[in-house]
Order: structure tokens, then sequence, then C-alpha cells
């Protein structure tokens, strides 16, 4: 055998008791989390934001970027419920680069997933009790899922796991909505088959314990647009004809509580992070023209960090640059969120 075992990871009952949530901060996750679920359902006609770095790579940079927005979530609080992502693990086309806060709590040292599982507890914990958001981050390993089950307010599935069965079957017992993102051909089909799979129940292995799951009906679509892989040309999926389109084929599943996210990075914006305001002014247009759109369309997902754009990796990173996906810098973002709810 080839593995070097390193350390064993703590188990998830002791991270909990190493780190605990208060009983002030497990009441704030209950109840933010039936917000999200009262927008995703309709009761509640607010759009939702999942906002925030691409990777969340430095617990201060995030805290005072969370900071920020909280204060402008207090004045957009009757349109606008803003979660922030906090996303600790990435998933890497080639498998290179840097792989998270959950394998490398320091980007500049070597990978430590021991230490890189209490720090993303940590950041978690932080974010939730210091400003009152509940946080969402990716699913990327489905079993790590236990070590921040009591914090989370929202997971999403990225375009590189949605087509993975152990992802979708995990999805079918999570309290919590769960965002399945188009696959990154663009494929749509593998957005509504992982949805279907996870409102059903389920009966499968997950650590180490046959388990049986009710299934999720707070499993919704992410739209992040496409890669045509041999041009390297990214397909948007956010424009009129698409959201009309995908709404129609939702509509016709018969899924519990349909929901469209528009991811405005990624393969909608070509990752040109600047786009990403035009592109949801874009999003807000449609809506006024169509209203299945209208009523699917629940909220938005956007990268934004402290500075525009990204950097790599090194001794001399900028505070509050992604080094991952670039993201829209804080005074565009800002901007950003005044003028979604103006438009609202
Ligand atoms: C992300 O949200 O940063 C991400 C990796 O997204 P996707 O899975 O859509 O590529
Ligand atoms: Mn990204």
């Amino acid at each position: 055998m080839s593995f070097e075992y390193i350390r064993t990871i703590p188990s998830s009952e002791h991270l909990k008791a190493l780190l605990p949530l208060s009983s002030a901060g497990a009441a704030m996750q209950q109840e933010k989390v039936q917000e999200i679920k009262a927008i995703l359902s309709g009761q509640d006609p607010r759009l939702i934001l999942i906002i925030g770095p691409c990777s969340a790579d430095n617990e201060f940079a995030v805290l005072e970027y969370a900071t920020r927005l909280a204060k402008v979530q207090e004045k957009v609080a009757e349109k606008i419920m803003i979660v922030p992502r906090v996303y600790t693990n990435k998933p890497r086309t080639t498998g290179e680069g840097y792989k998270g806060m959950l394998h490398q709590p320091d980007p500049n040292a070597k990978p430590n997933a021991f230490e890189g599982i209490k720090a993303i507890r940590r950041m978690h914990i932080r974010v939730l009790t210091e400003t009152g958001f509940v946080t969402a981050d990716e699913m990327l390993y489905p079993s790590n899922y236990a070590f921040l089950d009591d914090i989370l307010g929202y997971v999403a599935i990225g375009a590189r796991s949605v087509e993975n069965q152990e992802h979708r079957l995990t999805c079918s017992g999570l309290d919590v909505p769960v965002g399945m993102k188009n696959g990154t051909s663009g494929d749509l089909s593998v957005m509504f088959n992982a949805i279907k799979a996870a409102q059903c129940s389920h009966d499968f292995i997950y650590r180490n314990w046959e388990i049986s799951t009710t299934g999720n009906p707070f499993a919704h679509a992410v739209l992040r647009g496409g890669l045509e892989h041999n041009s390297g040309r990214s397909i948007p999926n956010y424009h009129y004809e698409d959201l009309q389109h995908t709404a129609e084929a939702y509509a016709e599943k018969g899924f519990e509580n349909p929901a469209i996210i528009v991811d405005s990075n990624h393969n909608n914006s070509g990752k040109h992070f600047d786009q990403q305001p035009r592109i949801i002014s874009e999003v807000l247009h449609s809506m006024r023209y169509d209203s299945l759109v209208a009523k699917m369309v629940k909220g938005f997902m956007v990268e934004s960090y402290l500075v525009d754009g990204a950097q790599k990796i090194g001794p001399n990173q900028m505070f509050g640059q992604s080094i991952t996906d670039p993201c829209l810098g804080w005074e565009a973002t800002e901007a950003m969120i005044y003028d979604i709810a103006d438009k609202l």
C-alpha cells in the first residue's frame, strides 16, 4: 500500500467537544435555516444572496468581510437575506492547487488537515456567533459534513460532484437546503437528477453506518453556466431564454419547492468577476417578463471578497484577495447589493 498514514483525524464528537457551538449560536442556526426554507418555499418573498469569496482562505479576512456584510444586511433586511459563502474545501479541475482551509489552514505552509478541520469549524462558528449570519459551504467530501452539521445553513454541491451518488444520497438526509449545480458542461439533466435523488429517501452506508434518510424537500437548482470543452468557451445559462427553459423543465418534474439560484460567476461570467452585477441586473429584469421565472428564481450566488480579482499564493499575499477564482471587491459588492434591493 502506498498511502502514507500521517495522523488520525479527530471524530466529529471529539471536534464538537473541543469547539462547541453555544446554545445561542445553535438557536440562531435553527432560526436562519427556517428563514432560508421560507424563502425557497415561497412563503417569504425576499431573495437569498449567497455571497463571499471563492475560498475562505483566511479567518481574519473572512471575519472582516462578514462584519462589513452584516452592516449591509441590516439595511436590506426587508428584501434580501444574505448567507455568506464560507467555502473551506475546493474542488480542483485537475486536482492541483490550493484545496481549501480544510487541507491547508495556512496556504503558504504544508497541508495539515488535522489543524484544518479545527480551523474550519472555528471560522464557521465565529461568523455565525459574531456576525449573526448562518453560513454556506460546499460539500466536497460528504463524510466531512458531520464536522459542521450543527452550524451550516446552506450546502452547495459543486459542478464536479453533482453526478456523484454519495453526494446525492447524503443530501437526502440533510436538514438544510442544498443547491445542486448544473454540470461543468452545462448539462441540466445532471442537476435535475441530483435534485430528484436528494428529495427521495434512501438506505445506504455513511460513515461506517447503515443509514436511512427521509429525503430533502429543499434540494434545488443552481445555474452556473457551462464550459464547451473543445473550444474552452463559457456558455452562460442566465439569459432570459435559458431561465424560461429551465423553469419550464423544472415545473414539469413536479419536485417540491422548485427554486433556482443563479450563480453569477464561474461559467456564467466566464470568470469576468466584474460582470456579476450586470448579470444579476439582467436576471432581475428577466423576472419582470415571465411569471414562472419570477416565481422560481429565489436568489443569487456571488463570488466577492475584500479586494477585486485574484492573486497567486505567496509570501506577499494581499489581505482579502482571492487565491482561487477572481472575486468582486468590497466597494462594487456593497453597491451591487443596494442596487439589487432598489430593483426589488
Ligand atoms: C465554487 O462555487 O467556487 C465552485 C467551485 O463552483 P462550481 O462547482 O460551479 O465550479
Ligand atoms: Mn469559485
